[in-house]
């Protein structure tokens, strides 16, 4: 099918206008094509297409498709992180995006031990503080941060945020600056380096690449609408 490989396009594009927009390098942004509620053969259609990086949000979803399809494609997990899942999550994701209390974080960092792995997350942030999303209160954030930073085995690529749904991308530009502003003083105060941002998904991600993001989530830009329910993140 043509429209896949036109949509890959079509985002690769606007990501690099978007770069050029504010003078970034354009390959300081890596695209996940969230492949969520997807079958494999679509996967392998956008692997075809020349896309290797794909974002998941269930883990037993994903296992499936990661069996079927081959090796080197690479896999993020983007979904809310449920404990009894990071075992089978950790061997299987180069990263997981969500990490969003300090007791997973502190699990996640005892399993990788048990395991013998070195994972690299994202601190998940709940920028606008809205009741039914995951992720660290930015005040909590600060305040826990260093012991964050001081846990065995884990490596805090960056932070994550999922801004409330809005119908126009510039309503969220506020949400991905300030997450750029905490990480920047969260960097200056603890001196700590914290370079990747994921943020922006299909209907923002080019104004979330002008405010810093490093990771963009792009699902049905390049896949289509979903028909169903992808996690208890985002459908
Ligand atoms: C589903 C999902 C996306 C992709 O959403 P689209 O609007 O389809 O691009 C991005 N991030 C997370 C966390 C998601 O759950």
């Amino acid at each position: 099918m043509a429209a896949l490989a036109d949509n890959l396009i079509a985002v690769r594009e606007r990501i690099h206008a978007a770069c050029v927009r504010v003078g970034r390098d354009t390959h300081s942004v890596e695209l996940l094509a969230v492949s969520k509620t997807m079958p494999a053969e679509l996967i392998r259609e956008a692997y075809a297409a020349g896309q290797t990086l794909f974002g998941e949000s269930r883990q037993q979803e994903a296992a499936a498709k990661i069996d079927a399809l081959p090796a080197a494609l690479r896999w993020h997990f983007i979904g809310r992180v449920q404990r009894n899942k990071v075992r089978k999550l950790l061997p299987a994701f180069e990263v997981i995006h969500a990490i969003d209390s300090l007791s997973l974080a502190t699990y996640t960092a005892e399993l990788a031990g048990e395991l013998g792995l070195f994972p690299k997350i994202f601190l998940q942030v709940n920028v606008a503080g809205e009741a039914a999303k995951g992720g660290f209160a930015p005040d909590v954030l600060r305040a826990e941060i260093a012991t964050l930073l001081e846990l065995p085995r884990i490596e805090i690529l960056g932070l994550m945020t999922i801004p409330p749904a809005a119908a126009n991308a510039e309503i969220a530009r506020p949400w991905f600056a300030r997450l750029r502003e905490l990480r920047d003083s969260i960097e200056c105060e603890f001196a700590v380096r914290l370079p990747a941002l994921s943020m922006g998904m299909s209907g923002d991600y080019e104004v979330a690449i002008e405010e810093g993001a490093t990771h963009v989530r792009v699902g049905s830009a390049i896949f289509g609408k979903r028909t169903s329910q992808g996690d208890g993140q985002l459908g």
